[in-house]
């Protein structure tokens, strides 16, 4: 049998990320201020001056500063395998591969960015970082960054997950962060809220605005942003560079690669390195699949319109596909898939034909992440389930068509925390929601007035 793992020396990681904007065929359109519409850098009291440089540089490759290399070389580079049972279990020719990021202390890809921004701000002399996180997933990458760094670290947790989901919140606070649930009595916001609503469960927009109000009001603090924006796809590149390597060291070149995106930051980070050959022409039969849930699919069924970054209407205004930033998605396990807009990086290539999309449903994408825990042993976390139910079609359909295609699998993180929701679906209580076309053709009648 062919070799199952392909790993990295230490010395073959990437010491500097790769910036998509030196080779996009058409440029990216401006982000815009929130209140006056007009091309704007971040807000500059929230994030640091090297942070913004990146969020707006053409410059193809950007330093990893050493300090950073050396944190992500607690579980950098992560391994790329061979799915040798999966391949087996489903009978087919394709030749299966995935690359792991849950081998982070956090158990996602989100501390690639995460350790950075922490990285910057305590350069900048910044002493604490504000966020918000609904399930957790972010709010524990920010924890591990932030006492990496030595940094304080604020994290608004959506109540109902706070209450619900209590493993990732004792996770920040083993790391030393402050967790409050959202709406909080912490901030001008949260206390208005819980007077008009005390039993308010919270939500997404309102624990960003709770974040931004926090580090707005105190002098030594940022707010950090863990997807969607181009400076945080930028530091997920780290994931694709490798993984290059690693089809190198196994022979292949991928046919298709698979991720999925809730605001784009993993599979970006897997694909931009290589859509670059596409870009240039020098693969291009290259397929790129982006699985997103039925539940939110911004790709599939958004517009390519101007809208807010955010619920609340704080962060600039962003080209995206988008179902309108007053859309709230059905309660999907995949906690991470949940957001109303894409990466205006993957929208703009989308527009462009450079990647593909396709939605599906939570039952089929559980009976997908199950199939894998049971040949490759990894529990997969929901939201890579989806790109694992994207990964299956295709391997049928080589199958069928008697190809022996080469797929490569971005597998984000791990479902460990994740166990009431495999235990819904073993137990056959997990329900799937219809594409909520009303409430999105609703929301959609509240994007903001935008003059080309
Ligand atoms: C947060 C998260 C996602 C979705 O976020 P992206 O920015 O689209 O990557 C996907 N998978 C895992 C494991 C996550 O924690």
């Amino acid at each position: 049998m062919e070799r199952t793992k392909f790993i990295l020396d230490e010395n073959e990681m990437p010491t500097s990320w790769y910036n998509i904007a030196a080779d996009l065929p058409e440029p990216l359109p401006p982000e815009r201020h929130p209140a006056t519409k007009e091309p704007t850098r971040l807000p500059p009291p929230l994030f640091a001056e090297a942070i913004n440089d990146q969020e707006f540089s053409t410059q193809r490759y950007i330093d990893i500063p050493e300090e950073v290399l050396s944190v992500y070389r607690l579980w950098r580079p992560t391994p790329l395998y061979r799915a040798h049972r999966l391949e087996k279990a489903l009978d087919t020719p394709a030749r299966i591969f995935y690359k792991y990021e849950g081998t982070s202390p956090a158990g996602s890809h989100k501390p690639n960015t995460a350790v950075a921004q922490a990285y910057y701000n305590k350069k900048e002399g910044i002493k604490r970082l504000s966020t918000e996180t609904g399930a957790g997933q972010w709010g524990s990458a920010l924890a591990l960054g932030c006492m990496l760094f030595g940094l304080e670290c604020k994290v608004y947790m959506v109540k109902v997950s706070y209450y619900q989901k209590p493993y990732r919140r004792i996770m920040m606070e083993t790391w030393g962060a402050k967790v409050v649930p959202s709406p909080s009595m912490d901030t001008e916001v949260g206390r208005r809220i819980l007077k008009e609503n005390p039993d308010s469960p919270g939500s997404l927009g309102i624990a960003i605005s709770e974040a931004i109000e926090d580090a707005a009001v105190h002098d030594d603090t940022h707010y950090s942003i863990g997807s969607v924006a181009n400076h945080v796809l930028l530091h997920q590149t780290v994931i694709g560079l490798e993984a290059k390597k690693q089809m190198e060291k196994a022979g292949y070149y991928p046919d298709i690669i698979v991720g999925c995106i809730g605001g784009g930051s993993n599979f970006a980070g897997m694909f931009l390195p290589f859509v670059k050959d596409k870009i240039e022409k020098r693969k291009p039969g290259l397929r790129i699949i982006c699985a997103e849930p039925q539940a939110a699919p911004s790709l599939t069924k958004g517009v390519h319109a101007w809208d807010y970054g955010d619920e609340a209407g704080l962060a600039p205004i962003l080209k995206m596909y988008t179902l309108g930033h007053t859309f709230m998605p059905p309660p999907v396990h995949a906690g991470g898939l949940r957001y109303h807009g894409m990466a205006p990086i993957i929208s703009h290539l989308y527009k462009l034909g450079f990647v593909e999309a396709r939605a599906e449903y939570q039952i089929p994408v559980f009976e997908a992440g199950i199939k894998f825990a049971r040949t490759e042993g990894i529990i997969p976390a929901p939201e890579p389930s989806h790109a694992i139910k994207v990964v299956i079609d295709e391997a049928n359909a080589c199958k069928q068509a008697g190809q022996s295609k080469t797929i490569l699998l971005t597998l984000s993180g791990h479902g460990n925390f994740d166990m009431g929701a495999f235990d819904e679906y073993l137990s056959g209580k997990l329900q799937d929601y219809e594409y909520p076309a009303e409430k999105v053709k609703e929301a959609l009648s509240h994007l903001p007035q935008v003059p080309e």
